[in-house]
């Protein structure tokens, strides 16, 4: 995408959404904290919840560590890796604690020291509980991006430095949170709803599901073709050999049933 196309890309997103949040349910930067440790590889729903339940009883690093690590299981064991979780929930409490007063620390070193924090949780906590216009790339915002053409990379990493250099200041705060409900809801993985897309007219990916298939349909092609110039470079004796070997396969197996 060329840079006006970025810069039109985000104005309709905003358009239809000016003011994006996150769909996790929270009420302070620990309650968002401890909501994004809980998240990962599991769905907003499924941790909304579960701190239903547990932020009533325990928000804060304190009543987390006294509800004990058992307990706070009982309440989080519905989401996926829960064991892992209240130990890094538990640890986290505790260094938050001893190093910070009790409070989420508003910077990235200290953020992503916490147990259970790397650096996409830390974009997440710098970006919605502190208005940094830092960029957190989950599976959604890496697709859309590379779809889009707004940040295209490999991985994670190389999509947040290149939506950091490509999206305009002005969109930045939110760039996060629009991205990611653009996957969500509409630029979805398998079949994305481009008829229902804000950018449809200016996205390369567009309507190009079937060509997609297409091109999944033309590598296989290809591999099978690949397969075949393999098999004959290897000659008559490789397709023997594995005569041979099914031969004596099928002698052992009958041997054994004897
Ligand atoms: S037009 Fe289609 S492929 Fe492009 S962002 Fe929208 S939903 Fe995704």
């Amino acid at each position: 995408m060329t840079p006006e196309q970025i810069e039109c890309t985000f104005k309709r997103l905003r358009a239809r959404q000016p003011e994006p949040t996150t769909e996790l349910l929270y009420n302070s930067p620990f309650e968002l904290l401890i909501a994004v440790i809980l998240s990962a590889q599991a769905t907003d729903v499924s941790v909304n919840q579960a701190t239903a339940k547990l932020y009533p009883v325990a928000n804060t690093p304190q009543a987390i560590l006294d509800l004990g690590i058992a307990r706070l299981k009982s309440y989080i064991k519905t989401i996926g890796l829960f064991n892992t979780k209240a130990e890094n929930v538990i640890n986290t409490c505790k260094v938050l604690l001893e190093h910070h007063g009790g409070d989420v620390p508003d910077s990235r070193e200290a953020l992503e020291a916490l147990p259970g924090v790397g650096r996409k949780t830390a974009n997440v906590i710098l970006n919605t509980a502190f208005g940094h216009p830092t960029i957190a790339v989950d599976t959604h915002i890496f697709r859309v991006s590379n779809r889009t053409g707004i940040a295209p990379g490999k991985n994670v990493l190389e999509v947040e430095k290149r939506l950091l250099e490509n999206v305009p200041e002005e969109y930045k705060r939110h760039a996060h949170h629009w991205l990611i409900l653009l996957g969500r809801y509409t630029c979805v993985a398998r079949k994305p709803k481009c008829d229902q897309c804000a950018i449809n007219d200016i996205c390369p990916s567009a309507f190009r599901t079937t060509d997609q298939n297409s091109v999944n349909n033309s590598d296989k092609k290809t591999n099978r073709k690949k397969s075949k110039v393999r098999a004959k470079a290897a000659g008559p004796t490789a397709g023997r050999l594995r005569q041979g070997t099914a031969k004596k396969n099928r002698k052992k197996k009958q041997s054994s049933r004897n």
